[in-house]
């Protein structure tokens, strides 16, 4: 008889999971049904800030299988609008409620994916009964935004509360539309992904295309105006806004786990071993923004949600639960995004990590150009890179650019990933032609000063 995979929670840990273990056991030996309280599956949320500024023209471009897909050529059972309220570990079942018709249903599991995701955090004041004050974290949330935005009147004047790295994405999408926007944080810099003097030069670019940035400004309350959301108000006093859009942040979404039993570790993700299995609780594995994994630099648990993860814990998760073996090592922190022109990229510790985990460091921040400064388009890029003082080995690294900066994180991130030295790197062979860098890469040069820190400390 065939075994029951259940999967909660319908986006990219979940169907990840679900389509490897599809590869590797056909329906006879392993049903699979997966529960999803949206309206989508396999979405890209990623993309959510594009199909909002209308660079990406279709919300369905957003989404890489739907459920009739995942029928047809996955054999899954794909139950949407069905929210999983109850796991009952003891009789091998989870409870779901039907949304929409309103029934619920139990359903037994050999195997489970727990894959909920995170949390957003919504403050107190965030008044549900306030209209257009939106949260990104679906679809949906999206879907909802883009609604709003569409609908007559139009809406002029934006306030994005958080200004983490889909405050900032959304800021640039609302400016994009053609709103005027404000973008409140509450701590001094946006961008607390990278170190202040790297922020700086986002939060320059943000005010060059005319984003307000009001940081050190902690928002109290709405006010409305029947019924729709009017202003923010903060210490400062009122800020005029038709929408509002919240980026504060997520937590993992581990109720459910919880309630369950499941072992939560100190990031509050649900603990997994390297397989993705949640230990001690034999056929149960858990993917996604609802774990936490291990920061290969820092030693510690870490709470990390990236899409970039929870694609590879979910597959992960369905190799292993489907008879093979696959492991997932922990993470180091690397990140990219953009504002407008201006891309940024890290990974690994920032300074105040590096502190925080007890390395001595020298930190460097070199300035270059993406081309070779003859050539059109040639513009500053400023690398910063921070090195444990003892051995020389790269423990983090920023980079902030006008074009072509982004994506030269991986190159450092390869180098931090397999712990070598800034003074190894700065002979690294990479490729030079001067369209598309100087005869220095960037990289070098920052390698380069790092090496001559660490020699005179
Ligand atoms: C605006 C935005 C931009 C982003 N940009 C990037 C980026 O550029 N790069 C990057 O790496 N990451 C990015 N991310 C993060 C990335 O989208 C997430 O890390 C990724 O989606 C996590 O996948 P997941 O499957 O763990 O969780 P989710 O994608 O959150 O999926 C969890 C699903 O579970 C469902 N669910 C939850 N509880 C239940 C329940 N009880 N019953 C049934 N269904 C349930 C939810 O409805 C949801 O669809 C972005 C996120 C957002 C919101």
């Amino acid at each position: 008889m065939a075994q029951r995979l259940i999967v909660v929670g319908g986006d990219a840990a979940g169907m990840a999971a679900a389509s490897q273990a599809r590869r590797r056991r056909d329906r006879s030996d392993l049903e699979i049904v997966a529960f999803e309280r949206g309206h989508f599956t396999s979405y890209s949320a990623c993309g959510i800030p594009y199909w909002i500024s209308g660079v990406v023209p279709e919300r369905d471009q957003l989404i890489a299988r739907d459920p009739a897909t995942f029928r047809a050529d996955f054999d899954i059972d794909v139950r949407l609008r069905h929210e999983v309220t109850a796991i009952d570990l003891a009789r091998r079942e989870v409870v779901a409620r039907d949304l929409d018709g309103g029934g619920e249903v139990r359903e037994p599991f050999d195997e489970l994916v727990y894959a909920t995701g995170a949390v957003p955090k919504r403050p107190d004041w965030a008044d549900p009964e306030v209209r257009g004050v939106f949260g990104v974290q679906t679809l949906d949330d999206a879907s909802a935004l883009r609604a709003w935005l569409d609908a007559e009147p139009a809406p002029r004047r934006a306030v994005v509360v958080g200004g983490g790295y889909i405050g900032v994405e959304m800021a640039e999408a609302l400016i994009q539309r053609g709103l005027s926007v404000t973008l409140v944080e509450q701590a001094d810099q946006p961008m607390a992904t990278v170190d202040p003097d790297m922020a700086a030069l986002v939060a320059d670019a943000m005010r060059g295309i005319g984003i307000d940035i009001r940081t050190g400004v902690e928002v109290t309350g709405l006010d409305e105006r029947a019924g729709r959301v009017s202003a923010v108000v903060t210490a400062d006093g009122p800020l005029p806004a038709d929408v509002v859009v919240l980026g504060l942040g997520v937590r993992p979404d581990t109720a459910l786990a919880e309630a369950a039993g499941l072992p939560i570790g100190l990031s509050g993700g649900i603990r997994v071993d390297r397989r993705m299995r949640v230990p001690g609780v034999p056929g149960v594995w858990a993917a996604g923004d609802c774990v936490e994994t291990l920061h290969r630099v820092s030693g510690l648990p870490v709470h990390v949600p990236l899409g970039t993860h929870a694609n590879k814990q979910g597959r992960v998760a369905g190799i292993n639960l489907g008879g093979g073996y696959a492991t997932f090592p922990g993470v180091i922190g690397t990140a990219v995004t953009k504002v407008c022109e201006l891309e940024v990229g890290r990974t690994g510790l920032r300074e105040r990590d590096a502190a925080a985990s007890g390395f001595e460091f020298v930190s460097v921040r070199a300035e270059s150009t993406n081309r070779a400064g003859y050539y059109p388009g040639a513009r500053t890029m400023t690398v910063k890179l921070i090195a444990e003082r003892s051995s020389g080995r790269l423990l983090g690294a920023q980079i902030v650019g006008w074009s072509e900066a982004a994506k030269r994180i991986d190159t450092l991130a390869v180098a931090l990933w397999n712990e070598m030295t800034v003074d190894e790197m700065t002979a690294l062979d990479l490729g030079y032609a001067p369209p598309y860098a100087p005869v220095w890469d960037p990289v070098l040069i920052a390698a380069r000063k790092a090496v001559d820190a660490l020699h005179q400390g």
